[in-house]
């Protein structure tokens, strides 16, 4: 099963809705496949919080507040019927405020995850594609970094992983997830390996997130107030070792 099938079903499953053959194949897809795995456990967190706030009761003070409102706008109109009613109507305003708002929320950071990651595989493949998008051909840290003065405006930490096997090739700037960073190209064997460097921004990693799209392995770490996110085809555990070292020379 691939990875879009799957996804289709995930809302199935979660429902208990699929045959018990069609179960067992995507059950079988995640054992093998961490991102929907991953994928699932969101979209779990996010129905069980939905299903929270269904039950949520409008507390006293707001129910108050709403009644009071709506009062305000009928004056005359105080019928028992129509107080019952508003009443209702106010708790139901809640429930919907806070429903949406969670659901929203949890919606808009996926989203915003995904993006990151789906557009900084997208511009190493382009750089792949095009040797020419490298801005500065070096292997010397001592170059690669004031080469970036006056193009960003952050300074990335570049590290010296030669000794370790991964030689610096060189730099550019990129834009990526609509902002521009600093992209350091570092090999492995034929395989390459481009850091993405910007401020942290709020959006930061406790541990490192190791993840996977298209046949890309990708890491994302936060180190200082900057987010790191290495992309390659290089596999799994050699990225991992690579991200170790990284964190290890341009940690603060
Ligand atoms: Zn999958």
């Amino acid at each position: 099963m691939k990875c879009e099938e799957a996804r289709e079903l995930l809302g199935a499953l979660h429902d208990n809705e699929l045959e018990p053959q069609t179960r067992a194949a995507v059950l079988e897809h995640l054992q093998a496949c961490p991102d929907c795995a991953r994928a699932l456990k969101e979209l779990d967190a996010l129905r069980s919080a939905i299903a929270k706030a269904e039950r949520f009761v409008a507390p006293p003070e707001l129910r108050a507040r709403i009644l009071r409102a709506m009062n305000n706008r009928s004056v005359g109109i105080a019928s028992w019927r129509w107080r019952t009613t508003s009443a209702l109507a106010a708790s139901y305003v809640a429930v919907v405020i806070l429903t949406g708002s969670i659901a929203y929320r949890a919606a808009s950071v996926h989203f915003r995850d995904d993006f990151a990651v789906q557009e900084a595989v997208a511009a190493h493949v382009r750089s792949l594609l095009d040797e020419r998008a490298v801005g500065v051909t070096s292997n010397d840290q001592h170059t690669v970094r004031p080469w970036f003065g006056g193009k960003l405006d952050f300074s990335p930490a570049v590290a010296n992983l030669e000794p370790e096997g991964f030689p610096l090739l060189g730099a550019r700037v990129d834009y990526v997830a609509n902002r521009y960073l600093a992209a350091l190209e570092y090999g492995r064997r034929n395989h390459k390996i481009t850091v993405f460097v910007a401020p942290s921004e709020g959006e930061r990693f406790a541990t490192p997130r190791r993840t996977s799209r298209n046949g890309y392995n990708i890491i994302e770490w936060t180190s200082g107030d900057l987010n790191y996110r290495a992309v390659s085809d290089l596999n799994d555990q050699e990225l991992q070792e690579f991200a170790a070292l990284m964190q290890q020379k341009t940690g603060k």
